[in-house]
């Protein structure tokens, strides 16, 4: 055989090679086809936002449950194993056409008619920015547990009875401690007691109490802060759990609590009206620096929480009593916030003027961003009207005046 005849038959391996080629050919083929048919099917209603948490443009999915997820909670799916969901990425992975068929077959809109068919109304759904183990728990209980397929499973929390200890923070050595906590909607209590057996040490109104999941200046995600007025001021307690399936019952258990008593005393109002009475997360939390009622007196740094319509301050993130207490009007009433500090006075860096009825505070924020924030939160306060809750809170504060005999109600001398 010549040189040429080799060369024009088809060898062993140039057949192999052809053959692979084909091969490998409609294997891309049909991974274009699999991602192509993903991408449509991710356009119909329901499918363009995640099952979970509502956050747009979900790019990965699960495959066994027919559902398209957000980045985080397909690694929280990812976390409860392969025997509960099986999650891939939309365009990193190749998808089998069984797989795809079965996300045709169900999508986002049918497994929200499932597994979500009795989710309580007390329960907070989340949204793109609610804390991470509210999160984790949500998918656990609507995947794991199936917790709003079979009702009786949520017995923990909206019974309207709970106890167990919490690790609650001391108010003086800040070390925390083993405490037992009773939650009573029928008398709408929320006890803990130092002793088991002995008298609570503190019993709170749950009507008149605001929790908050896990806000970081705590530095652990099982935790909450449990704020309540108390002699015309306001009392943090912090606490966890660390299992963060039972510091969630907690929170949900005094959230049923509280929508179910508004129930009985506004029985005119829609539930979406009464929900939003509920619990409030802080707009924000952080250092400014805020002179005396002096204007020439040196700006100190606190730390200031927004709170609904308090903004309070505190020597440290984590004190148990705000060092004062600005309760925040509405415009009309003469509140206001405004950049920079009035002609004379000293301007630290990125400083803005908070006006009240009773007094101008000078308030200085860190960075130019960190100022244009701290005004956004409080002017959206003071434009909105005032609910009937917010002028029991005012009067409240404004019993604290009264009672000590000052004027100066909101702290202002310190
Ligand atoms: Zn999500």
């Amino acid at each position: 055989m010549d040189l040429f005849s080799v060369l024009s038959q088809p060898s062993w391996y140039q057949v192999i090679l052809a053959y692979t080629n084909i091969a490998v050919c409609q294997c891309f083929k049909m991974a274009d086809l699999n991602e192509k048919l993903l991408a449509e099917l991710l356009k119909k209603p329901g499918n363009n936002v995640c099952a979970d948490c509502g956050a747009k443009n979900p790019e990965w999915a699960s495959y066994n449950i027919g559902i398209f997820v957000c980045t985080r909670c397909a690694g929280i799916h990812r976390s409860m194993g392969a025997h509960i969901s099986k999650v891939k990425h939309l365009k990193l992975d190749r998808w089998e056409d069984s797989q795809v068929n079965r996300i045709r077959e169900v999508g986002n809109v049918t497994a929200r008619l499932r597994y979500e068919e009795r989710v309580p109304p007390c329960y907070r759904k989340p949204s793109p920015d609610t804390p991470q183990v509210l999160v984790e728990q949500w998918i656990r209980a609507k995947y794991e547990r199936e917790e709003f397929c079979h009702p009786e499973r949520q017995n923990h929390y909206v019974s309207g009875f709970m106890e167990g200890f919490l690790m609650k923070r001391g108010k003086e050595d800040s070390r925390y401690h083993p405490r037992k906590f009773v939650l009573c909607e029928a008398e709408d209590t929320l006890k803990y007691h130092v002793k088991e057996n002995k008298e609570p040490k503190a019993v709170l109104r749950i009507s008149e109490l605001n929790v908050a999941f896990a806000p970081p200046k705590i530095g652990n995600q099982n935790s909450l802060q449990i704020s309540f007025m108390k002699d015309g001021t306001t009392r943090h307690i912090y606490v966890y759990h660390e299992d963060s399936e039972v510091i969630t019952n907690w929170y949900l258990a005094i959230r049923c609590a509280k929508l179910h008593r508004l129930q009985v005393a506004y029985p005119g109002a829609t539930e979406a009206e009464l929900l939003s009475q509920l619990t409030r997360d802080f707009p924000r939390e952080g250092f400014l620096w805020k002179t005396g009622p002096r204007h020439t007196d040196a700006y100190k740094k606190r730390w200031f929480t927004l709170d609904g319509r308090k903004l309070m301050y505190h020597d440290d993130p984590m004190d148990a009593h705000p060092k004062g207490e600005i309760f925040l009007g509405h415009s009309s009433d003469g509140f206001a916030v405004r950049p920079g500090v009035p002609l004379g006075a000293r301007d630290q860096g990125f400083s803005f003027t908070l006006e009240t009825p009773e007094r101008t505070y000078l308030l200085s924020a860190q960075s130019e961003d960190d100022r244009t924030q701290w005004m956004n939160v409080i002017q959206k306060v003071i434009e909105k009207p005032l609910t009937p809750q917010d002028t029991n809170v005012a009067a409240r504060l404004i019993r604290k005046r009264t009672a000590s005999g000052t004027m100066n109600i909101f702290s202002s001398t310190r």
